[in-house]
């Protein structure tokens, strides 16, 4: 393979990954004056031009939305999960079976590798994490502590959530800080009945609106990146030709453009990161053209690692010299492990008769939260941890009917009752167990080895979901539902897409791979500020905190690039 090694690829900064993380990583750093190469292993998708599904009705697809039999053969992770992939975002999500890994435990990895990364496909919920995340660690005697508490981010969430622009309300809980919020969008009459149910019968339970990266009243800056208020259209991850929720296209990107200080190089797998043993610093990247497959080094003062907690761990595990055999920064051999995901879909639904005369308002693309209220204050329970819910709730067809022709029409046509889901999202405790690794058992189209996928959830999980369900049933028995079904429909490891930890954030070299700035212990040149930095996984959604944690990380970079120190 050729090797072009021309000192014409030297960079200030490198960012390796274009998603929710590397776009902030790399806007951060072209504001604070860096020349930056951003590298993404995936095609480039312009903002709106490649939104190709986004104005189309269910009636110009050739087949009304469904991904033909045939063709999910090419995506059987998604196949056998369930998680339905539609005519309309396939495109947005890589072929598995052109992008394979090793399961020694099944692993359902959902991957969306283009310039974007999931900051197009996300579901938007944005949740802070506070001190009883920070603190749990510690004070249960699991894992390793955090190096950072709630003050040290927490003007990084403000930061953050101002320019990303959040929808929401600021309900005063001491478990779920309160952020900078636009409007939110209005909860049905069915969901405004629950919150007055739950307020009366559980006082350490609440509805509030879903804290979502949409905009209902754009700043003056937002508007300036061409970014416009939300249309209640609720086809989000065909990508929003209004850049109304957040993304690396809508947001991050034209930011860091419009600096003059940004190259986009996509197409660009990251094989590795270049090592200097004398230097005891990174001196680049090496990659392979995902196209010609010829071999490329970059090279650059730092680097910022944001390929995906899985990503940045394969590249790291990738990056042996003589210093690191094991892996860049793998002093300890942690590397790789304390693999987590939230685990999800323990709930209950059901229907109410009440409303009749009443609907919902446009396609509103969120809905409720209900916030942490297990092992809280005085709470205590059989597990360690919590769970929030997810819910939402509307009026579809009228199913329940039988017969043919101009009476079954008629009577499919009428509405529905109403109904409701309340489905847990819940925290997993991080476990030395759960891990990837690398393996030559089976080779990329590349020539790289691939990921080795070893992880499941434990009994801490398993007893937690008994509560996941009967609590939800609970709150909906109490508000007057009926046919309500509590569910647990457990799925595989990786499916809840919340992938966190395997390069983790200590206040140690001799157990954690990252200092408190995500900086890597033994390379100080490299940051980590994706979600395998991540100690512990609460139960928010964890993608603000990425954006928080990698606009810190690039302030600090920057202050000691010019001190010299890196
Ligand atoms: C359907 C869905 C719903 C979700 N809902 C939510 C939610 O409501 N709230 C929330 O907080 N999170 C949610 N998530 C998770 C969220 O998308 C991720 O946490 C977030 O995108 C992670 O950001 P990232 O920058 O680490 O990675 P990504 O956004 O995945 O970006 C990684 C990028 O790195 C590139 N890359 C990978 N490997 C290499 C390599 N070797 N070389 C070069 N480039 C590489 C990829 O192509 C990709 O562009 C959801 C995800 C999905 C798919
Ligand atoms: S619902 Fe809002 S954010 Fe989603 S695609 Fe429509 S306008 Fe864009």
């Amino acid at each position: 393979m050729n090797q072009n090694t021309s000192e014409k690829f030297a960079y200030d900064a490198i960012v390796v990954g274009s998603g929710i993380s590397g776009g902030w990583a790399a806007k951060e750093l072209c504001e604070k004056g860096l020349k930056v190469l951003m590298l993404d292993r995936g095609r480039n998708i312009e903002h709106i031009s490649d939104y190709k599904t986004a104005l189309l009705a269910p009636w110009d697809f050739p087949h009304r939305g469904e991904v033909p039999m045939e063709e999910m053969k090419e995506y059987p992770i998604h196949e056998r999960t369930g998680f339905t992939i539609t005519e309309s975002t396939k495109d947005f999500f890589v072929k598995d079976v052109e992008y394979p890994y090793v399961e020694d435990k099944r692993f359902d990895w959902i991957r969306s590798w283009q310039v974007g990364g999931k900051s197009l496909t996300w579901g938007r919920l944005s949740l802070r994490l506070g001190d009883h995340d920070f603190e749990a660690n510690v004070k249960e005697g699991i894992g390793i502590d955090w190096p950072i508490r709630y003050k040290d981010i927490s003007p990084w969430y403000d930061y953050v959530e101002k320019f990303a622009g959040i929808c929401g309300t600021r309900d005063g809980l001491p478990h779920l800080p309160d952020g900078i919020y636009q409007p939110p969008f209005p909860l049905t009459c069915l969901e405004e009945h629950l919150k007055e149910s739950v307020k009366a019968n559980f006082s350490d339970r609440h509805i509030i609106h879903a804290r979502q990266a949409h905009l209902t009243m754009p700043t003056a800056e937002q508007l300036e990146l061409g970014r416009g208020t939300c249309q209640s259209r609720d086809m989000c991850m065909r990508g929003c030709p209004f850049g109304a929720y957040f993304s690396t296209q809508s947001a991050t990107l034209p930011a860091a453009k419009r600096t003059g200080n940004l190259t986009l190089r996509p197409h660009s797998i990251v094989n590795s990161i270049t090592y200097n043993d004398k230097l005891g610093k990174a001196t680049g990247v090496r990659v392979i053209d995902q196209n010609t497959k010829e071999v490329l080094e970059f090279k650059a003062k730092i680097i910022f690692l944001n390929a995906s907690t899985l990503g940045t761990t394969h590249i790291l595990l990738n990056s042996t010299s003589n210093r690191f055999p094991n892996g860049l920064g793998n002093d300890n051999g942690v590397l790789g492990h304390y693999l987590m995901d939230h685990h999800f879909s323990a709930g209950a639904r059901g229907t109410f008769d009440g409303f009749q005369d009443k609907y919902t308002f446009g396609r509103r693309p969120n809905g409720f939260y209900v916030p942490r209220f297990r092992n809280i204050g005085k709470d205590k329970r059989d597990y360690l941890r919590g769970f929030g819910y997810e819910g939402t709730s509307g009026r579809g067809r009228n199913e329940e009917v039988e017969g043919f022709g101009i009476s079954l029409k008629e009577k499919s046509s009428q509405i529905g009752p109403w109904s409701t889901d309340m489905m847990g999202f819940a925290e997993t405790l991080p476990e030395f167990k759960n891990h990837v690794s690398l393996t030559n058992e089976v080779k990329d189209q590349w020539g790289q080895p691939v990921l080795k996928m070893s992880a499941e959830f434990g009994e801490n999980e398993r007893k937690m979901r008994i509560d996941m369900k009967n609590d939800a049933a609970e709150m909906l028995e109490k508000a007057g539902f009926k046919d309500i079904e509590a569910y647990d429909d457990e799925k595989g490891f990786g499916l809840c897409i919340h992938e966190m930890g395997t390069a983790r954030m200590g206040n140690s070299p001799k157990d954690s791979i990252l200092n408190k700035h995500n900086q890597i212990w033994g390379a100080k040149n490299v940051f980590v500020t994706d979600g395998a930095c991540m100690t512990s996984s609460s139960c928010a959604n964890p993608s603000i905190t990425y954006m928080a944690l990698t606009a810190r990380a690039a302030a600090f970079a920057v202050e000691e690039l010019k001190k010299q120190n890196l």
